[in-house]
């Protein structure tokens, strides 16, 4: 399971991390999720569409408190840390939590991270910490044991054949062609490690989906076309399926199978 299904499942537990470092080039992104997911009113965050979720999405929410570092050095002076420790005591304005979200803390000098470990140590029920950072070496031990850590590798690249056949996939969802859904994964089960790559392919397509949802930036036009034809819930399903899926032809099932379960859920899962 990636960062993102791990998250997904804690908070599907309620067991929504008091504290987390997000490391990697994908961290701003995540950290943006993570927030979004911690002021959604709606029983499966991100919505995307509660106005909690709209807020976040517009960088307009009072309980998600971004902090990012000064200086050429990207440093956290010692007092903004202090301001936040006592800021996080005050209950938050509208939503169940309040996020800080430090950006950057790549750099942050050890009083600082001793400032912070005080608050990390006890934090109040309704706080979320989140910190990001490309890598975590300069943080001390003491803080990595009170975060939890999460790799933000940025979305990865796949070949050409099995994007343009996850994309053509998604399309054929998206039109409720389903012969033609059923012709391509047919096609891309001939290979099981192009079968494999195009699952990982679509998954990462309805990842970009649901944050772009979320409000966040997206890349790729088969993702936007996706996000708009489909409902957070469904996006949620889909991600789900292709999961299901992909861990039943790395466990050697038959590959013909895999793909006729992975039409049938995919169609189910887009309420199709
Ligand atoms: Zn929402």
């Amino acid at each position: 399971m990636d960062s993102v299904g791990i998250f997904k499942a804690m908070v599907r537990a309620g067991k929504f991390p008091h504290a987390m470092l997000l490391e990697g080039p994908g961290a701003k992104d995540f950290a943006q999720f993570v927030a979004t997911t911690a002021v959604c009113t709606a029983a499966e965050k991100p919505c995307g569409q509660c106005a909690a979720c709209r807020k976040a999405a517009d960088h307009a929410h009072p309980d998600i408190l971004p902090f990012y570092p000064v200086g050429a050095k990207k440093q956290y002076p010692v007092e903004t840390v202090r301001q936040i420790r006592t800021d996080a005591y005050v209950l938050p304005n509208e939503a169940a939590r309040k996020v800080y979200i430090l950006y950057d803390v790549d750099n942050i000098a050890p009083p600082a991270q001793n400032a912070l470990l005080k608050i990390l140590e006890e934090p109040p029920a309704h706080v979320v910490f989140v910190l990001t950072c490309l890598q975590k070496s300069a943080l001390l031990q003491t803080v990595l044991s009170r975060v939890l850590l999460f790799a933000c590798g940025g979305e990865d690249s796949f070949s050409e054949q099995a994007q343009h056949a996850a994309e053509e996939m998604l399309k054929a969802v998206l039109s409720v062609k389903e012969l033609d859904l059923l012709q391509l994964t047919h096609a891309a089960s001939s290979d099981k490690q192009l079968f494999l790559e195009t699952l990982a392919a679509m998954a990462a397509l309805i990842r970009q989906a649901w944050r772009c949802k979320c409000g966040l930036p997206d890349i790729n036009p088969a993702a936007k076309e996706l996000a708009g034809g489909m409902t957070t819930a469904a996006l949620l399903k889909m991600i789900d399926a292709v999961d299901t899926v992909a861990n039943a032809v790395r466990a050697n099932g038959n590959m013909r199978l895999c793909a006729t379960r992975l039409c049938a859920l995919l169609k189910s899962a887009a309420g199709k």
